[in-house]
């Protein structure tokens, strides 16, 4: 028998930072029949590729930007998160070749904030920037923790609008432009649009962030992204970027497949030296 098959598929994807993870993972928790690799999968063929993946041996895979819906759509059964999220992040493949869809994002960064950074989300004012699919995943894991007061903000408003109605039943949460920000102020900023990756910035009004307050972005990269600096800037009592989300999401997945959950901290822990000896 050969090794057990996982994956992650994206577009683009030749900087994932997920088959290093997964094989520190492996050798973590000596899971050594499996492999796991990228694959530039566009969306059109996203499919065909899952399918070839399966028919050779594929146990289960990742997808990330921009297929995360699709994969919602091909799962035959999803988990309660990824109903509500409506986007899948990973899927396991059962024995008979079915795909069950989950979406471990959310986890991924209530374990970073609540467990690594130690921040306390209950009671406390948090604006979610950003209405993708990142959001999707991360808004009812958010809305679980009890915040205060949970306000969503997007570029374009409209898209905001339709998550904090379709996240009506989960807890009060808001919808505002970017420019109706000013006069709030918050405990914790979370930056799940993708303008870090342009290395540019939601624009945002810039007294909106309380003495002590935290900066989390989603984005992640060698040096610190332009939002994690704008944190730093406005005096972010922390100021972080998505890499120990990313390693918690996937230590989620792996979970999922494998029956065993590695030790997050190492992982990050060798990441951050890594990427602080640049
Ligand atoms: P999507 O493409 O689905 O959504 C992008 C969002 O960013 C939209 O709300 C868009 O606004 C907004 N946006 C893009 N550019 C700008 C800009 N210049 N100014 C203001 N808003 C902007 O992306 P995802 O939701 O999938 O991903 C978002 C981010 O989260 C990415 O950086 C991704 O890498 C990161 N991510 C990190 C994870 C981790 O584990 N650390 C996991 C998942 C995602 P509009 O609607 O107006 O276009």
């Amino acid at each position: 028998m050969g090794d057990d098959k996982y994956a992650v598929f994206g577009h683009p994807i030749k900087h994932s930072q997920s088959p290093r993870i997964h094989t520190l993972f492996a050798q973590q928790t000596h899971q050594l029949n499996m492999t796991y690799s990228a694959q530039d999968v566009p969306a059109e063929e996203f499919e065909l590729s899952v399918k070839d993946f399966v028919s050779n041996g594929g146990r289960g895979l990742n997808c990330t930007v921009p297929l995360k819906e699709l994969a919602y759509s091909m799962a035959s059964e999803l988990s309660a998160r990824a109903m509500l999220a409506k986007a899948v992040n990973t899927l396991v493949v059962s024995d008979d070749g079915q795909l069950y869809g989950d979406n471990t994002d959310g986890i991924g960064l209530i374990q970073d904030l609540t467990l690594n950074l130690q921040l306390d989300l209950g009671g406390h004012d948090i604006l979610l920037l950003g209405a993708g699919g990142a959001s999707r995943g991360i808004l009812g894991p958010l809305l679980d923790q009890s915040p205060n007061r949970l306000i969503i903000a997007n570029r374009t408003v409209a898209k905001a609008e339709t998550l904090a109605f379709e996240f009506n039943d989960c807890g009060a949460l808001h919808a505002r432009s970017l420019a109706d920000l000013k006069g709030y102020t918050f405990d914790l900023i979370i930056n799940a649009t993708a303008a870090s990756l342009s290395n540019e910035l939601p624009d945002i009004p810039r007294d909106i962030l309380n003495k002590h307050g935290c900066c989390y972005d989603l984005a992640y990269g060698c040096e610190p992204t332009a939002f994690v600096r704008w944190g730093l800037e406005y005096g972010a009592s922390k100021s972080v970027d998505g890499l120990g989300m990313l390693v918690e999401q996937a230590a989620e997945a792996f979970a999922l497949w494998r029956g065993v959950r590695p030790d997050t901290f190492e992982v990050i822990d060798l990441l951050n030296a890594e990427r602080n000896a640049g």
